[in-house]
């Protein structure tokens, strides 16, 4: 018999979207009736654009001819889409082969981890998207869990409303690996640029580097916010930015992100992180897909950019239509607080007196709308909900009007 990974030993039972999904399915059991609304997934629900559908649809046709096959292309990724990534999102600030193009910023993050050494600590903030932690304890790089479920080599950085989303950064160890993510997935807070400066300065200093999630930008709608690390000075000197088309353009079903690696960024031994990254890339993956990546291109073409900008309008609309439900009298009253400054899909809300669960399940029984439990995002979420804006209109309104009949 083989040995199997102890990471997988270590890693804490799959609890969150099971759970909610159980839950869910043990509800419509019982009340056949009820017309379940979902305000609970992270994942798109509108179409993808005329203009991007029809150059994925083109390319794919021709696929189909002699001319227009082509199988494995560069693992890299097509220089053309490295090239109008590094013009388009970071005009002056990165170099075309600084890109790598992936399938997804997930399979980034995931194979990222590899190219760390085994006892590199990790910090996350907590709450957190749980691939950040869960990948580090499949790679063993995060150990055992204690009781409470914390790994011995992670420090969790709790972000709430006393630190205004923003984690203490004097508690990260030198030398450790930070995940960070903004706009962020679950609490929807858009770092500012001087909270970006004091993480960027604070890695140079401790020789930490952070593994930046950049996956909804495209949400950023305050023009004082930055848009990329890339941005902050120094920030090529200790930040990898892991990106993608899934929240930007609808893609993920289609499957397609990218990851920047600066040439300036160093291992301890002086060897370019950059170097072994192209090699995990060649190695382990063999390049998005060719139709996907035309589908790339076209997103951030003139139309394309125009077209995506009103898709991620459509589901911010839907955001400020669920903050005024949930800012409503009864929820007022109850002294509920919704975190949401209209830069993200997501509203972080905090529901005192409550456990997670047991407002989740209110919400459920009393309205037949799904949420997110916070507290299934770290113990710092406990007492919070997500809110997705991912949804049809029309099931946004109708769960708003739901919302406002809402009674503790
Ligand atoms: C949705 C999401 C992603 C995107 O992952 P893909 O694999 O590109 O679909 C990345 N990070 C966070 C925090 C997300 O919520």
């Amino acid at each position: 018999m083989l040995e199997r990974n102890e990471g997988f030993a270590n890693l804490a039972a799959g609890y969150l979207f099971p759970e909610v999904a159980k839950r869910r399915r043990e509800f419509q059991a019982k009340h056949p009736d009820a017309k379940i609304i979902s305000l609970g997934v992270g994942n798109t629900t509108e179409p993808l654009t005329k203009h991007i559908t029809k150059a994925m649809t083109d390319y794919a046709k021709g696929l189909g001819t002699s001319k227009g096959y082509s199988g494995y292309g560069d693992e890299q990724g097509l220089t053309e889409l490295r090239e109008k990534i590094a013009k388009v999102i970071y005009p002056d600030l990165i170099n075309a082969d600084e890109v790598f193009i992936s399938d997804g910023a997930k399979c980034d993050i995931a194979r990222i981890q590899t190219l760390f050494g085994r006892k590199t600590p990790i910090a996350v903030q907590d709450p957190a998207y749980p691939v950040y932690i869960d990948g580090s304890v499949i790679s063993g790089a995060a150990g055992k869990a204690n009781a409470k479920g914390a790994h011995k080599n992670v420090t969790y950085l709790p972000c709430t409303a006393e630190n205004n989303f923003f984690p203490d950064l004097t508690k990260i160890k030198p030398n450790t690996l930070i995940y960070f993510c903004s706009p962020n997935n679950p609490t929807g807070v858009a770092s500012t640029k001087k909270q970006l400066k004091a993480l960027v300065d604070y890695a140079n200093k401790n020789g930490c580097i952070i593994i930046y999630d950049n996956a909804y930008f495209a949400f950023i709608r305050d023009p004082s916010l930055p848009k990329t690390i890339y941005e902050i000075p120094g920030s090529k000197k200790c930040a990898i930015e892991i990106n993608s088309f899934s929240k930007l353009a609808g893609f993920t079903g289609v499957r397609l992100g990218w990851s920047v690696v600066p040439s300036a960024l160093k291992f301890a031994d002086g060897t370019p992180i950059r170097q072994d990254w192209n090699r995990v890339m060649t190695t382990l993956f063999n390049g998005a897909s060719n139709i996907a990546q035309h589908g790339g291109l076209a997103c951030l073409d003139e139309e394309g950019q125009k077209e995506t900008k009103e898709l991620v309008d459509y589901y911010l609309e839907n955001a400020k239509l669920i903050k005024e439900a949930l800012t409503s009298k009864t929820f007022k009253d109850a002294n509920v607080k919704v975190y949401y400054t209209g830069d993200s899909p997501y509203l972080w809300v905090h529901f005192p007196g409550w456990k997670s669960w047991d407002i989740f399940d209110k919400i459920l029984n009393d309205c037949n709308i799904v949420t997110t439990p916070g507290s299934g995002f770290g113990p710092s979420g406990e007492s919070y909900i997500r809110f997705s804006s991912f949804g049809h209109r029309n099931d946004v309104k109708e769960a708003c009007k739901r919302l406002l009949k809402f009674k503790f």
